[in-house]
């Protein structure tokens, strides 16, 4: 478990701790120590700033790839209003430090994660937008370390200082501390941080056993059960669309193309399933049921 940057090349958000805001991004709406700047949203309209308002120079931003900056499930992601917003992604990273945690990405196109999807640290979510040419491209990124964007996704303080500050941290000093930090625990549904690489188990402790998570089949063709964690293994069945199955993504594996979980239970235990591709662009299974 760790954080990093949700903008920036690999090498760059791995090198964070320097630079935190990688190469030529720069924060326009930057906190100073713990103190939200007072800025314009827009004529006559006053706020603080939750967080950072990320850019490149000259609009280069447009477009440029968003990451997850740790672990966690995705509480949120749709369009607000084409006005307010325009398309939100916010993810539950579970307990660090003590606090909730929730990251949240704003005025974005392309999503590519849904509710109820896990991901992990630097999974690409979604791209640069500009609100449908209401903004300059930028990235309003901020994270929380109350439960509020888990109550109101879309919260927004306004002139609410004290609100503000309560609920939001300054994101630059939060990264820089947290680079090698881990979740005390994780929100249900949610890869422990060993589980699918099969290296140390470091997001968890002992004891902290959960109850396993029951997925739900979201792909409209259905989940192809294999007796194996592999798409040359021997086929089983096809689950189809809305059926539920209990899965232990503690216990699964990642290959080139994909991330699978093995069947807990019922006629196909043991049995595994692609939960989703590795690279995010595709989800065939969420902890919630299909819309
Ligand atoms: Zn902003």
């Amino acid at each position: 478990m760790a954080f990093r940057s949700p903008i920036g090349s690999e090498v760059e958000r791995n090198n964070m701790p320097v630079n935190i805001w990688p190469g030529s991004w720069v924060d326009a709406n930057a906190w100073t120590g713990n103190n939200p700047p007072k800025y314009m949203l827009g004529p006559g309209n006053p706020a603080f700033h939750t967080g950072a308002d990320l850019n490149l120079p000259g609009d280069k931003d447009r477009l440029a790839q968003i990451y997850s900056i740790g672990d966690g499930v995705v509480r949120f992601a749709q369009l607000v209003s084409k006005t307010s917003w325009g398309n939100l992604v916010v993810i539950n990273h579970g307990t660090v430090n003590g606090k909730p945690l929730f990251s949240r990405y704003g005025h974005v196109e392309d999503i590519v994660v849904q509710k109820g999807q896990a991901v992990k640290v630097g999974d690409p979510i979604a791209k640069v937008g500009n609100q449908f040419g209401v903004f300059p491209y930028h990235l309003h990124f901020d994270i929380s370390v109350t439960n509020q964007l888990d109550k109101a996704p879309t919260y927004w303080p306004g002139l609410d200082l004290q609100g503000t500050k309560h609920h939001f941290v300054n994101p630059r000093n939060w990264l820089r501390e947290n680079f090698n930090s881990a979740a005390e625990k994780l929100p249900d549904g949610a890869f422990a941080s060993g589980g699918v690489s099969g290296g140390a188990d470091e997001g968890r402790k002992p004891g902290d056993v959960k109850p396993l998570p029951v997925w739900y089949v979201i792909d409209p063709n259905g989940a192809q059960v294999y007796k194996n964690p592999s798409l040359t293994a021997e086929k089983s069945t096809i689950l189809p669309r809305g059926s539920k199955v209990t899965v232990d993504v503690q216990n699964g594996r990642k290959d080139a193309e994909l991330i699978w979980g093995p069947i807990v239970g019922g006629e196909y235990n043991g049995q595994w399933v692609a939960i989703r591709r590795n690279d995010g662009k595709a989800s065939y299974l969420s902890t919630n049921p299909p819309q």
